[in-house]
């Protein structure tokens, strides 16, 4: 098994500190927590003020802020399929539904080093959503049509992927 201090939470936390994630402040995480993972991992706490995208953060929580309801969708999605045994499971949790939040692929707003590793991550926290995931769609594309299929209205445009214009979007490469 993978240890996922050093294979997640470094490097989600290191990539944060470098502005190279679209998290808002903390991980949107509570304070302590993102203290207490932070020094987990053998980084230092980095004040909100000090990180170098301090002047997106502010923006980026409001504009997380209008889209609450579809935070706290994804944060339920996340949390029923979550492997509650992992360190700090409910924490990855609530940070990958903030990063799916973002604009890019879900890997790099999340601030993993590649997409394999995002598709470990569910492998381990998220076992049965990375098996429901068996067309190894694009993560978000697939977050999100798992909240189509339970009467959300997000990304499906056409009843099936076979005949969707938007195909490529949810099943091409993720670079
Ligand atoms: S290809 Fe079309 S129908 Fe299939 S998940 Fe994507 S948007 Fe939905």
């Amino acid at each position: 098994m993978n240890d996922v201090f050093t294979h997640y939470w470094y490097p989600i936390i290191a990539a944060f500190h470098q502005g190279k994630s679209a998290l808002p402040a903390h991980l949107g995480l509570s304070c302590d927590d993102y203290y207490q993972l932070t020094e987990r991992v053998g980084l230092l706490p980095i004040a909100t003020h000090a990180l170098p995208q301090y002047a997106a953060l502010s923006l980026r929580q409001e504009l997380i802020g209008m889209r609450d309801d579809e935070l706290g969708e994804l944060t339920q999605l996340l949390t029923e399929h979550l492997d509650t045994r992992k360190p700090y499971a409910e924490q990855m949790a609530q940070v990958l539904a903030n990063a799916s939040m973002g604009s890019q692929h879900l890997w790099r707003d999340l601030g993993m080093p590649e997409r394999p590793r995002l598709s470990q991550l569910f492998h381990d926290y998220f076992p049965t959503l990375h098996a429901l995931n068996n067309h190894n769609m694009r993560w978000k594309r697939f977050l999100y049509r798992q909240l189509c299929e339970s009467g959300g209205d997000y990304v499906c445009r056409s009843p099936s992927c076979e005949t969707c214009t938007s195909y490529e979007e949810c099943f091409g490469e993720e670079r």
